[in-house]
């Protein structure tokens, strides 16, 4: 199957006596066990409704087993304290999600895990930073916000010629555009509040890998508990019937938007991995098949205010944190995903105070435009 027969099919549950075509939503967290061949309850991550979510991502994602969370972060944060002991070093890029730097440096060090951020996880960096202690790689492209991309294969092969673990945050290409596991990578991550939930509505994270290292991994979320009801399963289900067609359509306007953006003088820079332009295009051809809905860009405006007065003429793109959905959203990172960092740790990564981040929506592509160009005059 293709991947949008994927979403419409994989893992569907309606063998349900009412004939419905629909998984039934199993409502208990009570399950019956002398007729069962395991025992079932919503913190064993096994219930129905988690189990139809896990077989499409995992379909869409090309991997053997997964796992379905409460948010991202539990999703991220369990599978490296899960892969992960005291003694241990972890090599991660520079920039990662905000979300998932603040757990890596306030949380690793304090269970005896050591840490490594490398400027780009290039192949020459990783080999500087690798330590007889290192266990697991961690890769996010394209990365938040100024789209750069990591070469996924090479990473991957270079993870198991060191015998490591690599994982990579998939959530900014979805698996729509972006499938790690064929090119190498061991395990994939997905704040599925973004583009698999897709409406601004549900917050959940997912692992998806092999079988072994689910299992491992699932040792550790029985502790950690951040498991899903099954109310939010059928929501996530339903989502990800669209998932293919929602995210063709980001595809489109967010190319649209780069295009426009990039030839119009009221704009410095355009960040998007589509254009020809862009330091990672050529990988990005490679390992995707699609650029993204996700671009930044630097207009010619004065300061962080000026970037605000720009959002505030907008009419249709909104201004609001968060990405991945139906509508078009925009923000400025320095004031958002990067108001930790001082100016000057800013100015470092490449975040300036008018950068724009735009997670462009599924809206009439000349709708999108016009609200651009009126705003940029
Ligand atoms: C949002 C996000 C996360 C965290 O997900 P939550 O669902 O907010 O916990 C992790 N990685 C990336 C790339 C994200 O955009």
């Amino acid at each position: 199957m293709k991947k949008a027969t994927t979403c419409v099919h994989a893992g569907n549950n309606n063998h349900n006596p009412a004939h419905g075509l629909n998984t039934p939503v199993y409502t208990s967290s009570a399950f019956g066990y002398l007729d069962t061949q395991e025992n079932i309850y919503p913190r064993y991550y096994n219930t129905p409704n988690q189990e139809v979510v896990v077989q499409k991502l995992c379909a869409l994602e090309q991997g053997e087993a997964g796992l379905l969370f409460g948010s991202g972060m539990a999703a991220i944060s369990t599978a490296m304290l899960a892969l992960l002991q005291a003694g241990d070093h972890v090599i991660l890029q520079r920039d990662l999600y905000g979300g998932t730097h603040h757990f890596v440096t306030t949380e690793l060090e304090r269970v005896g895990i050591s840490y490594t951020l490398v400027e780009e996880p290039t192949v020459d960096q990783l080999e500087v930073a690798v330590q007889p202690t290192t266990k697991l790689v961690y890769i996010e492209t394209p990365s938040n916000p100024l789209l750069k991309i990591t070469d996924v294969a090479a990473v991957g092969s270079w993870a198991q010629q060191h015998k490591l673990i690599s994982v990579i945050d998939n959530t900014f290409a979805s698996p729509i555009n972006q499938n790690p596991i064929p090119l190498g990578v061991d395990v994939v991550l997905h704040s599925g509040t973004k583009y698999l939930g897709g409406h601004s509505d549900l917050c959940f994270g997912a692992v998806i890998t092999s079988q072994s290292l689910r299992d491992r991994i699932y040792a550790t979320a029985i502790n950690l508990g951040g498991s899903i009801n099954a109310a939010t399963c059928a929501l996530i289900e339903r989502s990800l019937k669209t998932l293919s067609l929602r995210v063709a359509q980001q595809n489109r306007n967010a190319q649209a938007i780069a295009e426009f953006l990039q030839q119009h003088p009221a704009v410095n820079q355009v960040h998007y991995p589509g254009l020809a332009d862009h330091p990672g295009h050529e990988t990005a051809k490679q390992q995707m098949q699609g650029f993204g809905g996700m671009l930044s860009f630097e207009p010619r405006v004065d300061g962080s205010d000026g970037a605000e007065r720009l959002m505030r003429q907008l009419k249709i793109i909104t201004p609001a944190i968060s990405l991945g959905g139906i509508e078009s959203l925009v923000c400025a990172p320095a004031k958002t995903s990067h108001i930790k960092l001082s100016a000057e740790e800013r100015r470092l990564v490449g975040v300036s105070d008018e950068l724009l981040r735009i997670s462009v929506g599924i809206e009439d592509t000349e709708d999108l435009v016009e609200d651009l160009q009126q705003a940029l005059v």
